[in-house]
């Protein structure tokens, strides 16, 4: 199945092979591979009708329903270019992502969450507008032209998070998403007994990369339209959930629950957490796996590369903690200096990558243009190291390294140690501009209930204790209630701590 050439291929093959196995799970409904395929082909055939043609570009902004899967599959199916948006986008990123992949057709789901999206649409000037799920379009097969036979050629654009400046559209094609996809099952070792479950908004990046794994696999996914534990738990424990995914926010929340009824599983019959797409703190590696008694893997994956590296599951201890896992067969990883020459292991770096799975560069050629080095390697914009046993080892961004004094600083390493200090819940740390010093280092701290509240003395002589130099000590400290994330993976935005932080001075 992994040589399927298109995501239709794919869906086809699966659907011959098990047709009655079921594939999503959502609520009380269950649909089967068999059905998924038959469904898709109807809506195909539905939006043929509306004017869609292979090659028309559709933007789509729905929450995870088993609609939207089939929505996109038909869209697969048709051969048009789809662009996902994330549902809790507003006026400002829907904007953005309509003008710039020039969509002719949006489909949205009404009202949904209190909030109009057709009106929001309208305002925004788009003119096919359709509400996805009162007329899912359905229609007789039969008008179908033959579906698309490359796989080469883009029909996915995907919107980056926008963590260091406005979001970028991503070029995939069907063939780069079923390689994320191929990589991503090899490294979990999953099987056909398996139950998966899809928490984060199916419009992201690893919602396709998920769906080409329960094609190759032939398992199903429990799918969770509005995600929050502990009510989700009930959906976990009733479909009997075996691996559970998300980002670093979600196995917090799930050793939260876990901490409320210490011995007994929260489910069951989970075995694995498998996530990715945010720093893990090491401690919260061990803290998961002795407290909840099941596996964690980690992985690292962009909008661009939506799989690089993934933790698998038998790996020791001390590399699940403390890395991001190897890249899989096929993925290219070369870690550069500033000149762009290679490194030795051990030796921080640029990462750059080669392989399948990489996009094919971004909706702006000048981006594109920007991004690959003269060997076609993408450059990440991440810093890391390879160990000697070939895992990665992330360590920072370029765009987060503090230029204090001329010396360069990485946030991330001065994160990882406050993440240790109890009186520090999350932490981001930045770099504010500063006259006399270029850049100051600046601490921003969520306080976690019921603690002391940190100071910077108190941060500091913790941080010297722990043997950071006093360059990188940070001058200054701010104390929230929440750091700002983005709604998909609930990451931290540092720009906007930047903004909100540079006219301020540090306490003396
Ligand atoms: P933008 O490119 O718009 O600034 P973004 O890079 O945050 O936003 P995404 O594509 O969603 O948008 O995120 C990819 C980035 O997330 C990676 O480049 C990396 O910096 C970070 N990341 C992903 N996985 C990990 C991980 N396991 N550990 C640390 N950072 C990670
Ligand atoms: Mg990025």
């Amino acid at each position: 199945l992994g040589a399927s050439r298109t995501f239709w291929e794919l869906v086809s093959r699966r659907a011959d092979l098990t047709p009655d196995r079921p594939v999503l799970l959502q609520d009380d409904r269950t649909l089967s591979f068999g059905e998924l395929r038959e469904r898709a082909e109807r809506v195909a055939a539905g939006l043929y009708d509306t004017g869609v043609r292979p090659g028309t570009v559709v933007a789509w902004q729905l929450p995870t329903r088993i609609e939207t899967v089939l929505l996109s599959l038909a869209l697969a199916r048709l051969g048009a270019v789809q662009s996902p948006v994330i549902p809790f986008y507003r006026d400002r990123e829907v904007g953005f992502a309509l003008r710039e992949s020039r969509a002719e057709y949006v489909a949205v789901p009404g009202e949904w969450r209190g909030f109009d999206h057709t009106e929001m649409v309208r305002r925004l000037g788009a003119k096919g507008i359709f509400e996805a799920y009162d007329r899912l379009a359905d229609g007789d097969p039969s008008v179908l032209p033959a579906p698309p036979s490359d796989g080469t050629s883009v029909r996915w654009i995907y919107w980056t998070s926008g963590t260091t400046s406005d979001p970028k559209g991503v070029l995939h094609t069907d063939r780069s998403l079923i390689a994320g996809g191929s990589c991503l099952a090899h490294a979990l070792h999953l099987t056909a007994s398996d139950v998966g479950s899809i928490a984060f908004p199916y419009a992201h990046i690893g919602g396709p990369d998920y769906l080409v794994m329960l094609l190759l696999y032939g398992f199903p996914a429990v799918l969770f339209e509005h995600f929050a534990l502990p009510a989700a738990l009930e959906g976990y424990r009733r479909h009997g959930v075996t691996v559970a995914g998300g980002s670093t926010a979600f196995y917090s929340m799930f050793l939260a629950e876990q901490r409320k009824q210490p011995g007994t599983p929260v489910v069951p019959a989970l075995r694995l957490l498998a996530g990715g797409g945010a720093p893990k703190p090491p401690e919260l590696y061990h803290s998961v796996v002795r407290e909840m008694g099941v596996q964690l893997t980690h992985g690292y994956g962009m909008t661009e590369v939506p799989m690089i590296t993934m933790g698998a599951p038998d790996d020791s201890a001390e590399n699940l903690a403390t890395t991001e896992g190897r890249p899989p067969e096929g993925m290219e990883i070369r870690i550069v200096d500033r000149a762009g020459a290679a490194v030795p292991y051990g030796v921080d770096g640029e990462v750059r990558l080669r392989g399948e799975a990489v996009c094919q560069g971004y909706l702006d050629p000048g981006q594109t243009a920007e991004a690959f080095d003269e060997d076609g390697f993408l450059r990440t914009g991440d810093l890391g190291h390879l160990t000697a046993s070939g895992h990665l080892v992330l360590t920072g961004r370029l765009k987060d390294v503090i230029i204090r004094k001329g010396e360069n600083i990485s946030a991330r390493e001065i994160e990882d140690l406050l993440h240790r200090h109890p009186a520090v819940g999350d932490v981001a740390v930045i770099g504010l501009p500063d006259a006399e010093r270029g850049e100051r280092v600046c601490a921003v701290v969520e306080q976690p209930p019921g603690a002391e509240r940190p100071t910077l003395a108190t941060l500091t002589s913790y941080l010297r204790a722990e043997g950071l130099s006093v360059h990188k000590l940070p001058e200054q400290l701010e104390v929230v209630d929440a750091l700002p994330r983005n709604e998909t993976l609930r990451k931290v935005l540092k720009y906007k701590l930047r903004e909100r932080f540079s006219g301020t001075t540090p306490a003396p």
